[in-house]
């Protein structure tokens, strides 16, 4: 987790374990790829900075939950969504959107559990934690809004933070059994009457 960008406007990064002393600078977001999987296809949970200093060769590896510094590694995987879309095939290069932070906020919760996202102050569903609160503060209702595709109801996104545009539309859930099928299943579908989370296109 050691080489880490600090500004997704100039790419600037610090690498601040690095052997013989810190160091940093600019590099080129082009290098930053998501990580392969053994067969060579692209893993959208895991993406790897090279650091670019010159002699270093360290790669640092985020995974989408954010690793280490969560606000640093969710935008780092928001920004390469936005530009270069997903490497799972859902999201398209460049979209402004709200869809493409919609759908590393799911891989997010998917990978880490909810509250871990740090991009937005409300949680989708609150932290395991809040079972131990006194019980009017678990009276507060589970809600969460998906973001799915018409055509099979596949869902690509948790909570979207603004538009989903035309190809998309979003469903809103009151049911925490609902998102535990969200994160249990990968894909996950909108059943066809819109009102359950399944595994299977309907
Ligand atoms: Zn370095
Ligand atoms: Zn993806």
């Amino acid at each position: 987790m050691s080489v880490k960008i600090t500004d997704f406007e100039t790419w600037e990064y610090a690498h601040d374990d690095a052997p013989g002393g810190s160091h940093g600078g600019t590099l080129d977001p082009v290098t930053v790829m998501y990580s392969q999987n053994q067969d060579g296809s692209y893993n959208h949970n895991f993406m790897n900075v090279p650091c670019p200093f010159d002699g270093c060769g360290s790669v640092s590896t985020w995974p989408v939950g954010g690793g280490a510094d969560a606000v640093l590694g969710q935008q780092l995987f928001v920004t390469k969504t936005q530009s270069d879309g997903c490497p799972c095939g859902q999201i398209a290069a460049g979209r402004s959107d709200g869809v493409p932070e919609s759908h590393v906020r799911l891989n997010c919760n998917r990978m880490d559990g909810p509250g871990r996202w740090q991009l937005d102050d409300q949680p989708a569903v609150q932290a395991q934690a809040m079972e131990r609160a006194a019980p009017e503060q678990q009276a507060k209702p589970v809600q969460f809004q998906t973001v799915y595709q018409e055509t099979d109801g596949l869902i690509v996104g948790l909570e979207p933070a603004g538009g989903v545009g035309n190809d998309l539309k979003v469903a809103v859930f009151h049911d925490q059994e609902e998102y535990d099928n969200l994160m249990r299943y990968d894909p996950a579908y909108v059943s066809a009457d819109k009102r359950h989370i399944v595994g299977t296109p309907q």
